[in-house]
């Protein structure tokens, strides 16, 4: 992040706020992260169509200190008005006057310069702390370092976990040369690795969950960031304590035969 380093461990928020009779039990679990020292929350105007921001905001409320929140906007709201009112509706629902990290969901339509120069005006004015992308392929971060001020991305949220392993062969490299922190998100694959038996095999062997070693995974690499989401307060001490959990060679080993690293170039791969 421009000016501040992104805590590497973060909760995420997907499908939070969809539901009245789930949304206590959610802002439970991200207290209880908070209480665990976790200092980092992703969300989006999306989810719930701006319910787990809210959730969010009821979370944070009188906690916000030191805790990094990171949002995101739609490609349709990537035009200068459209942004600073969809940035506007953000900070409410959150209830804070600046989003430490602002993101554009996916590449869309619009021209990204415009996008570029607003978000540095938002930054300018103390609206946003930083700003970044989400879903950009190592030939969209080209485009983007190229324009003008584009080079103040801050960060890249994107799928990378065990089975979504493409984005090492290129972008990560690309991302850490030029100090972009990669968020990865679904670290889990949305919840099937906590449960592969190939992860469960080493998770035996070391004592720990399955879920804790797909996390500790995507966090052996210094560039990345990892966000799982769990709106139960089991799953989340369990990935909170995957944040501190080292896989020694043995494990990395046997991961990397049953997940092989990238020989060539894929496609960002997105959900
Ligand atoms: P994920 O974190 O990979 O998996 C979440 C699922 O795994 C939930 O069903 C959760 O259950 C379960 N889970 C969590 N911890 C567990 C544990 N210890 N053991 C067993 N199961 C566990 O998937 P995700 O939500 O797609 O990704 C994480 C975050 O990344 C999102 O919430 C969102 O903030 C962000 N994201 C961004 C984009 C983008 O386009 N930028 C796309 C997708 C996701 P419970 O919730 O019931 O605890």
């Amino acid at each position: 992040m421009a000016g501040a380093v992104m805590p590497r461990f973060g909760m995420g928020t997907w499908h939070m706020g969809e539901s009245a009779a789930t949304r206590s039990a959610e802002v439970a679990a991200l207290r209880l992260g908070l209480e665990l020292g976790v200092r980092l929350i992703d969300t989006a105007e999306m989810y719930a169509e701006g319910g787990a921001e809210e959730v969010v905001g009821e979370a944070i409320r009188g906690r916000r200190d030191g805790v990094c929140i990171v949002s995101k906007f739609y490609p349709h709201h990537a035009a200068r008005k459209d942004l600073v009112a969809a940035c506007e509706r953000s900070r409410a629902r959150l209830g804070i006057d600046c989003i430490d990290c602002y993101l554009l969901h996916w590449r869309g339509p619009l021209p990204l310069a415009e996008t570029v120069d607003t978000l540095n005006q938002l930054t300018a004015q103390g609206r946003i702390a930083s700003w970044g992308v989400s879903n950009f392929d190592t030939a969209d971060m080209e485009e983007l370092f190229a324009l003008p001020g584009g080079d103040r991305a801050a960060a890249n949220q994107v799928l990378y976990n065990l089975v979504r392993r493409g984005p090492e062969f290129d972008l990560l490299p690309w991302c850490s040369t030029r100090k972009v922190d990669v968020m990865a998100y679904s670290p889990l694959d949305e919840g099937p690795l906590a449960r592969h038996p190939a992860v469960v095999a080493v998770a035996e062997d070391l004592g720990v969950t399955a879920a804790q070693v797909a996390i500790a995974w995507t966090l052996l690499r210094a560039e990345v960031v990892s966000i799982p989401k769990a709106a139960r307060e089991a799953h989340m001490r369990d990935n909170v304590a995957a944040s501190s959990l080292r896989l020694n060679r043995g494990a990395q080993e046997a991961l990397d035969r049953a997940f092989p690293p990238p020989r060539r170039k894929m496609p960002l791969a997105m959900i």
